[in-house]
């Protein structure tokens, strides 16, 4: 299978992570990451259901993944997320050390890595992980863009 493939396969199943959120009336926002071509951890945005403005869908991903690996550093790991990354995700990501950051759609009002790259352009960034966006890029909009219209 070619790389783009194997790339288009696991946002899809971020975007199904996505399509979780929205049976709960969350953001549809999701992640997957990925160790040796194989998903280990998912994540779906759960603000509204644990009362955590920092439950976004990467960090669930992500203390799962820790968690299985019994490690804070997930250094041969990818992620796979519908939407750029908020600057708080950003952090969390780079202090894991995750690999490579795949991303859907862009977030201009909160995207850290695209939209607004604040902390990657600071002198002393941490930030190391590659980055490679617009997978699957309107599927993820799409979503979102439903998920708003039915608010108003
Ligand atoms: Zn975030």
């Amino acid at each position: 299978m070619s790389k783009n493939i194997i790339q288009k396969s696991f946002m899809l199943e971020a975007l199904n992570q996505a399509k979780k959120a929205l049976e709960f009336d969350e953001v549809p926002v999701g992640a997957v990451i990925v160790q040796d071509n194989q998903i280990i951890a998912t994540g779906f945005n759960q603000n509204r259901q644990k009362c955590d403005p920092t439950a976004h869908g990467e960090i669930i991903a992500l203390k799962m993944a820790c968690e299985i690996k019994k490690s804070s550093k997930l250094e041969n790991c990818d992620i796979y997320i519908t939407l750029e990354p908020c600057a708080m995700c950003l952090i969390a990501l780079s202090y894991a050390r995750i690999r490579r950051i795949y991303y859907g759609a862009n977030d201009e009002k909160f995207g850290a890595i695209e939209s607004n790259p604040l902390f990657l352009g600071a002198k002393n960034a941490y930030f190391k992980s590659e980055f490679y966006s617009g997978i699957c890029a309107d599927e993820s909009k799409i979503i979102l863009k439903n998920f708003f219209k039915n608010k108003r």
